[in-house]
Parts: C-alpha cells; structure tokens; sequence
C-alpha cells in the first residue's frame, strides 16, 4: 500500500497525531486486519461511506477498506543531514515514502518546549527543508561526477545518461537556490531519467498545521495558520488543518459519542477525514470497488491508471492475465443493486485494456490463469 511518512520538528505534535491516527483507524473498521510492522509503523483504514452501501446490497460476509500506511519518521533535527540526532537512518527512512506529512506547531502552550524557543512555522518548515535539500544536494553532486566520468559506448545508454545529466543539473540550481526538486519542470524523459534517485525533495509534502483545539472552528484566525498556508502554495504543497489533542481525544472515544464531540466543537469533519482528502489530492489518488458476496473491498490506484495496472493492484497475476473488466459507476450499481442487474439495464460495460479506470468504479476483472 502506500506510504506517507510524517515528519516534523521535536515537540510539535507528530507521536500525538501518529498514535491517534492508528488508534482511529483501528476503531473504525473492525475487521480490519491490521498489523504493526514495528512500533512506528500503522496501517490505517480510510473511512469510506460508499464501501457500507455497496457491501449491504451484496451482503458482503465481509467490508475491507483501502488504507495507508503511516510510518512515524522521529529524530530530525537541524544538522540531520551531516548525522546529527538519528540523522541517517531518518534519511533512508524517509526515501522509502511516497509523501511526506510535515507537522507544524501552531498552537501555543509555554509548558511545552519549542526547540527553537518560540513558535515560528517558517523557521520549522525551512529547517527541514534545508535537511532535505543539503541531502539531495550531497547525492545529486555524486552522481553528476560519475555521470561524467562515464565512458559508454552504448548509443542509447548515452541518451540516457545525458537526460539524466541535464535534468540534474536543472534540479541542483533550483536547490542551491532553496527550492525542491519538485519545483522543477522537467520534460517527462528528464523525469523518468533521475527517478532511481528518489530524490526526497521530489517527494509530495502536505503540511499538516496543529492547532489549539479552540482554532479548530475557525483556523484562519491563527496567524501561524495563515503563514503555513501562504508558505504551502509558495512550495507548491497541500495543507490541513488539525489538533493532533483532539484526534488523540477522539480515538479514545466510542464512535457514536465522536460526532458529538466534533460538533461542540463546531467542526463537521475529523482531521483525519480532511488527511486522507488532501493526501488523495495531492497524490492523485483514485478508489475502485470489488464487491461480492464474499466481501467488499476499496482499492487505490493512482489516477491514470488502466484497468490492467488496477487489477495488478489486487494480484500480479491479474494483471499479466488481464481479458477485460466488467465495470459499472458507483451510482449505476447502487441504482441497479447487483451486478447482474446492472448487466440487466444495460449500465455494465466490458472494458479492455486501454480503458482508464474512474473514481468509484465497481469492477469485475476477468482473466487467464
Ligand atoms: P513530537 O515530539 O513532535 O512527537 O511531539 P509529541 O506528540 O510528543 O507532543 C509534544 C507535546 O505537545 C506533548 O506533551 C503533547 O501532549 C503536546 N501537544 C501535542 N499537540 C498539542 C496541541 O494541539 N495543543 C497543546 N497544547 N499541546 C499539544
């Protein structure tokens, strides 16, 4: 599944949130099967109200959510990059994600230490920035100097190469100008070109501003607020708004008291609601369904992907054996009530292999074993 990988400075509220997170999850889907690879790591369910709907007309024995996996990335402080604190291993743990949840304090609290003595969103994004960037920096340089000491002979190795070359040395203006990686407009051949690198400052970020539960209803009021938001756009990045005490109050509650709860708040939504919304934004992500009597179940593909690349989601061996996909919208079939029905009516199409899969897709793949 995928990963996001939530960093942020000491004592800003990332443990908080992380453990609220994978607490919510676990209330939320029951059946769940949910696995902790190791203490800072979670599987979270993504609540989805169209999995019920679906899964009650097929009497479903049993309701599988989509999920993300959340993996706490503590230990980054500034000089992380030069080995400082957990350094390193904070680094290789943060290539292996695909986005990158920064949590930002926006809450006030004198009892609660600030590592750099006060409260300042935009030192705390920068610092981490700049760890991030001294990174890239270090690996792009290295790999510059090999590309250029290559000798090839191969025509198209060279072609390569030279993409790589150029699209790298785009990329180490932008950073030694302060900016990421992502900033950069490649050409899709520069693009796939320096993707072994994994660079982390290519990585999706969303930041994830923690507030006071009292700024819930109105986070705009927040000055701090305000400058994570102008500062997101300025990095071409997500944002939420959320109060980590709150998620982690929350968890603690039975479901049924947690709508109340959200409401004396004045708030329609949890934060973790809003989390999984912007990360499916900003990642491009998609959900599909499967539904039978044997279960129902939510996929994530990312959107563009074809009905082949979406079966090798569930099972490699779909994919490789891929006939075609009898495929009903979401609606469709909730109007129509089962698959063969909608067959019925007319509203089930077969789709081949070029056919991109939409949002809310109900699909049976068939194929070759
Ligand atoms: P981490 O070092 O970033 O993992 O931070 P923690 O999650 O351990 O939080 C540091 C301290 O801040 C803890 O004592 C939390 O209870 C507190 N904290 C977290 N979120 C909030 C918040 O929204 N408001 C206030 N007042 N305290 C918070």
């Amino acid at each position: 599944s995928l990963r996001a990988g939530i960093v942020g400075l000491p004592n800003v509220g990332k443990s908080t949130l992380f453990n609220a997170i994978v607490e919510n999850g676990k209330a939320q889907a029951a059946n769940f099967p949910f696995c902790t690879i190791n203490p800072n790591t979670g599987v979270v369910a993504i609540p989805d109200p169209r999995l019920d709907v679906l899964s009650k007309l097929s009497k479903s024995k049993q309701t599988v959510p989509t999920s993300i996996e959340l993996v706490d990335i503590a230990g980054l402080v500034k000089g992380a990059s030069k080995g400082e604190g957990l350094g390193n291993q904070f680094l290789s743990n943060i290539r292996e994600v695909d986005s990158i949840l920064q949590v930002v304090r926006c809450f006030e609290d004198d009892d609660i230490v600030h590592v750099n003595g006060k409260v300042d969103p935009k030192s705390d994004i920068d610092v981490i920035n700049l760890e991030l960037i001294f990174c890239d920096l270090e690996q792009i340089e290295k790999r510059l100097d090999k590309l250029k000491k290559s000798k090839t002979k191969d025509p198209q190795v060279k072609v390569k190469e030279g993409a790589e070359r150029s699209g790298l040395e785009k990329i180490l203006d932008a950073l030694m100008d302060g900016k990421p990686a992502r900033s950069v407009d490649l050409p899709d051949h520069e693009k796939e070109a320096i993707q072994h690198l994994y660079l982390l400052t290519m990585k999706p970020v969303i930041y994830v501003a923690n507030v006071t539960e009292s700024d819930l209803a109105d986070p705009d009021k927040n000055p701090h607020v305000q400058e994570v938001a102008k500062l997101a756009s300025e990095l071409k990045s997500g944002m939420v708004t959320i109060s980590a005490q709150v998620e982690a109050e929350l968890s603690e509650l039975p479901l049924e008291e947690r709508v109340e709860y959200l409401n004396s708040l004045d708030v329609a939504e949890s934060g973790l609601g809003n989390l999984v919304k912007a990360t499916y934004n900003l990642l491009g992500l998609r959900t599909y369904f499967t539904t039978g009597e044997q279960e129902t179940k939510a996929w994530t593909i990312i959107a563009g992907m074809t009905a082949p690349q979406a079966a090798g989601v569930i099972h490699s061996d779909f994919q490789k054996g891929f006939i075609r996909a009898e495929t009903v919208s979401y609606d469709d079939f909730v109007a129509a009530g089962t698959l063969g029905a909608a067959r019925e009516k007319g509203v089930m199409r077969l789709e081949g292999k070029e056919y991109i899969v939409q949002e809310g897709d109900v699909m049976l793949f068939r194929f070759n074993v």
